[in-house]
């Protein structure tokens, strides 16, 4: 919302004129006294907005609960594997700890036997703060989660 400089209107757009020289600030209709008129633009100010951040957390007794998701099956981790159409190493690897599992294999057991592997988090992190968010353990976002 500016005031124009000829006639004082409250105008929500101004233009920019050059009248003897002088550029003033003017409303819609004084443009139209001058031929070299263009809009001046307000810009608005971005917003300091918080963004949105996706954080993934390995379950800690993931390996425990894939070998208890197995045992209750009644299966062999080659014939879970197989279920699971995963390599035998895989299931073996991730029931030691060896390996953490991916966000795909989360999905595969979150989709079977409701159990998430990987826990996904939206929060909402300060843009300025982002990198401090990355090395977030799995008490921080719990934390977080329940604020
Ligand atoms: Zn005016």
């Amino acid at each position: 919302m500016t005031y124009c400089d000829l006639c004082g209107a409250r105008s929500d757009r101004s233009f920019i004129v050059e009248i003897e020289g002088a550029s003033m600030r003017v409303c819609d209709s004084c443009s139209k006294l001058s031929k070299n008129a263009r809009e001046h633009r307000i810009k608005k100010p971005k917003p300091v907005g918080r963004t949105k951040e996706t954080v993934y957390v390995t379950v800690p007794n993931f390996g425990s609960l894939v070998r208890d998701i197995r045992v209750k099956m009644g299966m062999s981790s080659k014939e879970f594997a197989s279920e699971l159409d995963e390599k035998e190493s895989l299931i073996k690897n991730l029931e030691a700890k060896e390996i953490e599992p991916s966000l795909k294999l989360s999905d595969k057991f979150y989709s079977r036997f409701g159990v998430k592997l990987v826990e996904v988090y939206e929060q909402s992190a300060p843009t300025a703060k982002r990198r401090d968010r990355k090395t977030l353990t799995f008490g921080d976002v719990v934390e977080v989660k329940e604020r």
